[in-house]
């Protein structure tokens, strides 16, 4: 009978936020798959764990993914974990996962801190629909191209991205999506945790001016809906209360016109056929 891979959350500061299942599974599982075993031998140490590691990051997640699915398949127990947070959000192990799936093993969660959830949760944007973005492209083109394509987007985005690329991207967002609502949480359940709540403008400022050190996540407005057009209906209601108050048809028209957006001509032909209307009944 195989065994299971078990998808472990650490945590992402604060070693007090490791759940009592997440070291357990750590623990009972015959060996731990960790991108990188100088960060896990460290979360192992502090809890006095001891556990075999095999090392799997993305550029030995190929051949590594298989390994690890012929050990699980011969009924060994697997602890899949990142350096931090749930592994497969922006770590490895996305394909793992798919991989152990397609085998027929059982994949359990042990669910731990994420940032991105744990950073809008307490940003104070609007979180009923979010979307999120992951880590721009270092290339320049390619992180344009990204945000133009998110410019008419409705939800709350959430991107990760790398202090000495904040103000370079800050930039950019101002540029792609005008100014809006940020939000920039920095340093999450560590001693100089943030949340920096601004405008993309003032925050591409303030880090020209201020270097910003720590890991960050950035929570971005999404596109407010254009104002209400004002209806046919309600503009040729407003021209006929000014044509009782003594306007002309045609300056009525061109005064509503001018203060709703709706076509003079439009109006005009309302108030000509309503006036035809009148004029039949009397
Ligand atoms: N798998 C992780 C998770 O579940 O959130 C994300 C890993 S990704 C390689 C690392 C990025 O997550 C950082 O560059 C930063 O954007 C964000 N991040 C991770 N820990 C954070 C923290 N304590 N405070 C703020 N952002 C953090």
């Amino acid at each position: 009978m195989s065994g299971k891979l078990y998808v472990v959350g650490t945590p992402i500061g604060n070693l007090s936020d490791f759940s009592e299942r997440g070291k357990e599974a750590l623990e009972k599982a015959d060996f731990i798959a960790a991108e990188d075993t100088r960060v896990t031998v460290k979360l192992l140490n502090h809890f006095g764990i001891k556990k075999e590691m095999v090392s799997y990051y993305e550029h030995n997640k190929r051949d590594k993914g298989e390994f690890i699915i012929n050990r699980i398949l011969k009924g060994e127990s697997c602890a899949l974990v990142s350096d931090a947070g749930m592994p497969a959000i922006s770590d490895p192990g996305e394909e793992l996962v798919r991989a152990a799936h397609e085998a027929g093993v059982t994949v359990e969660s042990v669910p731990g801190p994420c940032a991105l959830v744990t950073a809008l949760a307490i940003s104070g944007m609007p979180s009923g629909r979010f979307c999120f973005e992951g880590f721009l492209s270092v290339n320049k083109i390619s992180r344009r191209k990204h945000l133009n394509e998110l410019k008419d987007e409705k939800r709350t985005m959430i991107f990760y991205e790398a202090p000495h690329k904040l103000p370079a991207t800050l930039k950019d967002m101002l540029a792609a999506f005008g100014d809006r609502r940020a939000a920039l949480v920095r340093e999450l359940t560590k001693i100089h945790e943030t949340v920096f709540r601004t405008t993309l403008s003032g925050a591409a400022e303030y880090y020209e001016q201020n270097p910003p050190k720590g890991e960050f996540v950035l929570i971005i407005e999404g596109k407010q809906e254009e104002e209400e057009v004002c209806s046919l209906e309600n503009a040729a209601e407003l021209a006929k209360k000014l044509m009782n108050g003594g306007s002309s048809l045609s300056s009525a028209a061109k005064e509503a016109a001018e203060a709703t957006g709706v076509k003079k001509s439009e109006i005009y032909k309302i108030l000509l056929d309503s006036k035809k209307a009148d004029d039949r009944e009397k």
